[in-house]
């Protein structure tokens, strides 16, 4: 990583910072996940982020992910799959935590790599049983959740949206949006390869060993979910972030 505070950037604006050629979403949605998920798009560091927001089939993923130059590795006990450079960043990271004592492990075989079917199985173990709950308590007729239930991955984002602005809530407790647990098919971003869920997320210590190696909090409220963005921690407003503090963590998010 660089520590020389050298880094490329063209003014301290995120558009300015998005990697060349990326499509900037123009619709709702798209503008929504940019501001909730974008950090990772103008990751550093040798960091490649997707050059658009959501990834709409398999087929989009895999020729992504096979550009990559990536690396596998087992931490804990899982066999993890990341961007070379993230990985490369992690290493070191789990060798300083280690002469503190701290471990740095995956949650589970699926806390790095994941591919579009993941994000598609995860999204509808969300978005089915709140359809349900939602008609249960007579907020939802039966017609338009089924309705819903038989779009497209793509398509459900949007009515799901509209839903939430209804209060009708999507995530597992269905008490906030469906996005601070769960990212809507094709927006992961585990599908990058720049993403990793962390076991001890809750200690301050690890966290910090993180982003002194270019890992950080860039999704407000999913705890676990570290993002490798591969510049020190003051060089991310030089990038067009800013810092949301939320329940006393620390998140990076695009300054738009
Ligand atoms: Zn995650």
């Amino acid at each position: 990583m660089n520590k020389t505070n050298k880094i490329k950037v063209k003014s301290n604006e995120y558009t300015a910072n998005l990697p060349k050629d990326f499509k900037q979403p123009t619709d709702t949605v798209g503008r929504r996940l940019l501001k909730e998920y974008g950090a990772l798009f103008v990751a550093r560091g040798g960091a490649i982020p997707p050059k658009k927001v959501i990834f709409k089939s398999e087929r989009e993923v895999s020729s992504f992910q096979a550009s990559l130059s990536k690396s596998i590795k087992t931490v804990g006990s899982f066999e993890i799959e990341l961007q070379t450079a993230a990985m490369k960043a992690l290493k070191k990271a789990i060798i300083a935590a280690e002469q503190n004592c701290l471990t740095i492990t995956p949650r589970g075989a699926d806390a790095a790599k994941r591919n579009y079917a993941d994000t598609v199985a995860l999204w509808k173990s969300r978005v089915n049983p709140a359809l349900a709950h939602w008609v249960e308590k007579g907020n939802l007729e039966p017609a338009e959740a089924s309705k819903i239930s038989r779009l497209s991955p793509f398509d459900q984002v949007v009515e799901v949206f509209n839903l939430e602005s209804q209060g009708m809530f999507c995530s597992k407790d269905l008490l906030k949006s469906i996005i601070y647990s769960v990212a809507p098919p094709g927006t992961s971003q585990h599908l990058s390869l720049l993403a990793l869920d962390v076991n001890e997320h809750n200690d301050p210590s690890v966290r910090d060993v993180l982003s002194e190696h270019g890992w950080f909090q860039t999704v407000v409220s999913d705890l676990p979910h570290f993002t490798f963005l591969g510049v020190l921690e003051n060089q991310l407003p030089n990038l067009g972030l800013k810092k949301v503090s939320d329940n006393k963590r620390t998140f990076w998010l695009p300054n738009l």
